[in-house]
């Protein structure tokens, strides 16, 4: 595998991973948030269903009074009643809405019992008002125990109410467990100021009416006194392991209640069993005996607020740990993809990069400028780019130099095969080409000409007119018979004032036409002389040549055209001779 491919696969799975992870914390956290708020809002219910509880139990006070009212009716006592009323109306109003707004599947709990019980409120209400209504007599008659049932009935609506308030509790707790202590301590209290409230009412008949206890009272006396005993254990025990506010709230109520309350309460009883008189009204055991049980109140929403502010507290830092570990993961994932981008850039890149350079070294080819080189990298891949960057122009310069040479030779080679006079090709280049030229005609079988012609009576324009002259009338004949001949057939200076001319696939001919063009044209050139004169030249021209198929040799043609060169120097000059029998190979002679 690649080893970029690599890189991006195992970063990519870094990734993938970290951000499973991260994502697996947020939705841990988020679900720890989201339970302990729908765990605060069922909490919430079950409070105001406690405050109903509280609002329904308090009404019991100025009913009773209402129920042992004199004649005429105290009209104040009906105004504190339907006050008292109103109150607890609110608190089921309250209780109401929110159960209304609890999510789907939440707000049917608590809500039968909390229907129920305002129902069976009505119905309490309503006796309570027939009783109220009955002539005083037919009230306060010792043993006539009319005003009981309105206020058994009310009891009846508490007990309801207390089956929601523990419903939904038990839902709080069950959504959030670390709200269980508190809310059960909170019901606890609740449920003490309830019964602490029925003690008091047992008195509120035999105050009245200034009659002894009844033994019915008596054991109702008893049987509560006991229950309240009972919580008021339950709540000292947690009270030991709580914090300072509610350990104050718990001895608070133990001075306030259990302190001056239940004292006076034994002392009551005392007397109701006794038979002796009670030393207090009805009223008068209210205004003692009601606002104490304040306390108890109070440190049912002391424990209440206890696991609010728990709760709160837990959401908060559950809050703050989502964001800590939101921020550090996307911290990890900035850095992890930084460290990819760096890698790539600073390592990949440049190795990518070398080795496109090194590979085009290898092959040969014109290595790539490398973009990715810095000049001041001081680690190891800068020193990498450096050395591949001076192999590069080492490799570069070297080419250069190569292709110098090369040059050079070419350079040498031409002049090497060039006569530096004419331009024609020389002596040597005409045998090493000639070799080449009758090969192929031999290949292909084709007749070969061989020219050989010489400027007449050289000399003499060399003595007359100088070498300069000399020189300019071989560069002219050069420039005529580079004119005449055609592409394929070969021109060379021969050596001094002598030519030749190599002719492939030429009969004679052809051969002979080619020679006359060109006798005829070296003898229509006049060349200028240093004074201005014209001066005529002339070649003589020895021609050879050998049949098709005649397997042609350079040395025998040579031999030959001389033979016919020397005739026409011997003939009087300015004419061509053609060897008299076509130039047979040793082979073709045999
Ligand atoms: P013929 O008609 O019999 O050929 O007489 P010729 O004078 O041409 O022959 P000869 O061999 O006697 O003379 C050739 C002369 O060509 C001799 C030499 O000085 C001259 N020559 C050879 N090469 C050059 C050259 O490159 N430049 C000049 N100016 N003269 C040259
Ligand atoms: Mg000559
Ligand atoms: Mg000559």
């Amino acid at each position: 595998m690649r080893l970029t491919r690599l890189f991006l696969l195992t970063t990519g799975l870094l990734l993938s991973l970290v951000t499973a992870l991260l994502l697996r914390s947020v939705w841990v956290d988020w679900h720890t948030v989201s339970t302990a708020e729908t765990g605060l809002a069922a909490m919430q219910r079950a409070y105001l269903a406690m405050q109903v509880a509280e609002k329904a139990s308090a009404e019991r006070g100025p009913a009773n009074q209402v129920l042992s009212d004199g004649e005429p009716a105290d009209p104040a006592k009906r105004t504190r009643l339907a006050q008292f009323r109103h109150a607890t109306d609110a608190a089921f109003e309250a209780a109401d809405a929110a159960l209304a707004q609890a999510p789907a599947g939440a707000a049917a709990i608590g809500l039968v019992e909390l229907r129920q019980a305002r129902q069976e409120l009505a119905r309490a209400r309503a006796e309570l008002d027939r009783v109220a209504a009955l002539p005083h007599a037919l009230r306060s008659a010792p043993g006539a125990r009319v005003t009981r049932s309105p206020v058994d009935a009310m009891f009846a609506v508490i007990d309801t109410l207390f089956g929601g308030v523990t419903t939904l509790s038990a839902e709080a707790e069950a959504i959030y467990p670390e709200l269980a202590l508190s809310l059960v301590g909170a019901r606890h209290a609740a449920e003490l100021r309830e019964y602490a409230g029925r003690l008091g009412s047992e008195f509120n008949t035999p105050l009245a009416t200034q009659a002894p206890l009844t033994r019915g009272e008596q054991h109702a006396i008893q049987r509560l006194e006991g229950r309240i005993e009972q919580l008021r254990r339950l709540i000292s025990l947690q009270a030991r392991r709580a914090d300072a506010p509610l350990r104050r709230a718990v001895e608070r109520m133990e001075a306030r209640y259990f302190g001056e309350n239940l004292p006076f309460v034994h002392e009551l009883t005392a007397r109701g069993q006794a038979g002796q008189a009670y030393g207090v009204d009805a009223a008068a055991f209210v205004a003692r005996y009601v606002p104490p049980m304040g306390s108890i109140v109070e440190l049912r929403d002391t424990l209440f607020e206890a696991g609010r502010q728990a709760a709160s507290a837990r959401v908060a830092a559950t809050r703050e740990r989502l964001i800590v570990n939101l921020a550090l993961g996307l911290a990890v994932l900035g850095i992890e993809l930084g460290v990819f981008l760096l890698i790539r850039h600073r390592v990949l890149k440049p190795l990518l990069s070398s080795t496109r350079t090194m590979t085009a070294i290898m092959q040969g080819r014109v290595p790539p400028p490398d973009q990715t080189l810095p000049t001041d990298r001081d680690d190891e891949i800068g020193a990498m780019q450096r050395a591949v960057a001076a192999l590069r122009d080492a490799t570069l310069r070297s080419r250069a130099l190569e292709a110098e040479r090369e040059q050079l030779i070419e350079q040498l080679r031409v002049a090497s095969d060039t006569d530096f006079l004419t331009g024609l090709p020389n002596r040597r280049a005409f045998t090493e080409r000639a070799d080449g030229l009758l090969a192929q005609a031999r290949r292909h079988g084709w007749p070969v000409a061989l020219l050989v012609f010489d400027l007449d009576h050289f000399k003499r324009i060399n003595d007359l007119h100088g070498h300069q002259v000399g020189d300019r009338v071989l560069r002219t004949a050069a420039a005529i018979a580079r004119d005449e001949v055609r592409a394929g057939e070969l021109l060379a200076r021969h050596g001094g004032e002598e030519f030749v001319v190599l002719a492939p696939d030429c009969g004679p001919d052809q051969a002979l036409q080619l020679a006359e063009r060109l006798r005829a044209a070296l003898a229509d050139a006049p060349v200028a002389t240093a004074d201005g004169q014209e001066l005529r030249i002339s070649a003589s021209f020895g021609l050879a040549c050998t049949p098709a198929r005649g397997l042609p040799d350079l040395d025998r043609l040579f031999h030959a055209a001389d033979q016919a060169l020397y005739a026409a120097k011997s003939r009087g000059r300015n004419r061509v001779v053609l060897a008299g029998a076509p130039v047979m190979t040793a082979q073709d002679a045999g």
